[in-house]
């Protein structure tokens, strides 16, 4: 036993909160820890850090809850830091900078962020921390306008495996900065702040939605790809085909122009099938932002299982045909393919720039298989990694923030050739792995 004590709001197994503390979004990835430590500032979480080495127990960082596998921010007896306390935001108008505590979630931040008059990229659910999303990359709708969330990172405040209170940015700790853009959460340091470049917003932007009867999956699914990736970077398009027992597929997005034109962008994917719903509408700056990202409860009420990667080339019948069998096959309401169209502002950022090597594809793409019932969990499992085996030969490498605890080879699926560097820095700043999870890059030998 060491000296150090736990400060903060502290909640061990057994205390009052914690029957609250162990919920995530993912109930999939739910488990009991020893004790929740939500930090009320850096001193905190550099305490709890001392005190888990001090005590031998295992170490997680968590902030808005969404991890997507097991493991990753919550971790069975150990210690998890939270810190979902820490929500401060600062806008520097005149230099058009946020700095931020990773404890408020996408939407506040985003919503705040607009209603001053600034732009930021958020995703497709408000409740995402931007403390776990800034680690992995984070993108949106606006990414092909302004990169990832992680390319408008000007700089952080962390605490390393020592306890020690760090910055790193562009003159400092520059290679933990590096490795701090993409390299994922958990694993660098645990981060207490962010500084973002924030950009002008428009006064007005134009939102759409667009449904079509899943049976058009093929037709919509074509006219998307053959337009989205190869358009007016100005348009983020998201792209979800759902189960055959939902029966749906949805387009929506955000076009910083004007209701015209993109009228006249958007017509080969209008003229797709039969659409049954058609929105499109010119806003204000911050209602498109409601439009897209409407409030949500903060936690799934399914279980869910996901796999990511980048598509390069077009997809022809062959990954189509994969695509509709797993959800015609899937029982789930929920179960779905998701895609956005990839390119502009983050394809111009060197792969080796920041640890974010997914620069150049045409397309992302995300599956995911819903449950609610145990019984029904080994086949969901199952059916999610059938496609990911399927889907190889015509997709390439994976997303960190969208982690799947099957893929072995994750370091190459992640990072692919800024992997070895990201040992290096791990080696560096956490020579003896304290900071660990399934999926955490480890260090160089
Ligand atoms: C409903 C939903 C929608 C999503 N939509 C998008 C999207 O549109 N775009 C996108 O890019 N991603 C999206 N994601 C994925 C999302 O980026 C990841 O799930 C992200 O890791 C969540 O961060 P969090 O803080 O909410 O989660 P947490 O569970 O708190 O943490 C997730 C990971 O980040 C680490 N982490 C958390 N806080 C810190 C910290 N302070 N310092 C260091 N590491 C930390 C954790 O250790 C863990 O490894 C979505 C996820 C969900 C569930």
């Amino acid at each position: 036993m060491g000296s150090t004590q736990l400060t903060g709001r502290v909640i061990f197994k057994g205390d009052p909160g914690y029957n609250e503390a162990i919920k995530n979004w993912n109930p999939y990835v739910n488990t009991y820890p020893l004790v929740f430590v939500f930090a009320q500032n850096a001193c905190d979480v550099s305490n709890a850090i001392k005190w888990a080495r001090e005590n031998c127990v295992p170490l997680r960082v968590r902030s808005g809850r969404h991890a997507l596998d097991k493991n990753l921010s919550v971790v069975k007896g150990g210690l998890v830091i939270d810190t979902s306390d820490m929500k401060n935001v600062h806008l520097d108008r005149r230099k058009g900078i946020a700095t931020v505590q990773p404890g408020i979630r996408v939407g506040p931040l985003v919503k705040g962020l607009a209603r001053e008059g600034f732009m930021a990229v958020f995703g497709d659910s408000p409740t995402v921390g931007i403390g776990g999303i800034t680690t992995g990359g984070g993108f949106g709708v606006l990414s092909r306008s302004i990169g990832l969330i992680s390319d408008n990172l000007l700089g952080l405040e962390t605490v390393d495996a020592k306890g020690r209170i760090l910055k790193a940015n562009s003159s400092c700790n520059e290679d933990l900065f590096w490795a701090s853009r993409g390299g994922g959460g958990g694993t660098f340091g645990y981060n207490t702040e962010y500084t973002f470049k924030v950009h002008r917003a428009p006064q007005t932007a134009t939102v759409f939605d667009i449904v079509w009867p899943w049976e058009q999956l093929e037709t919509v699914f074509k006219a998307w790809q053959d337009l989205m990736p190869f358009v007016d970077e100005r348009l983020g398009c998201y792209l979800e085909i759902f189960s055959k027992v939902n029966g749906l597929c949805h387009a929506t997005g955000l076009f910083l122009g004007s209701k015209s034109e993109l009228t006249q962008i958007l017509e080969p994917l209008l003229s797709a099938g039969t659409p049954s719903k058609v929105v499109i509408e010119t806003m204000f700056y911050p209602d498109c932002i409601d439009f897209l990202d409407p409030p949500e409860p903060p936690f799934a009420d399914e279980n869910f299982k996901f796999s990511s990667s980048w598509a390069d080339h077009l997809w022809r019948e062959e990954p189509i045909a994969i695509m509709r069998q797993f959800l015609e096959e899937t029982t789930g309401t929920k179960s779905n393919f998701f895609f956005i169209n990839w390119g502009g502002a983050i394809s111009r950022v060197p792969k080796n720039k920041t640890a974010f090597y997914w620069r150049s594809p045409l397309f992302y793409t995300e599956w995911n298989a819903t449950w609610v019932n145990k019984s029904e969990e080994a086949s969901s499992l199952a059916s999610v990694e059938r496609v990911r085996q399927l889907l190889k030969p015509y997709t390439k490498g994976s997303y960190v923030n969208v982690p799947d605890e099957n893929i072995d080879n994750f370091g190459a699926a992640y990072w692919a050739t800024n992997f070895e560097r990201l040992r290096r820095v791990k080696a560096k700043y956490d020579p003896e792995n304290v900071f660990n999870h399934p999926q955490s890059v480890p260090p160089s030998c």
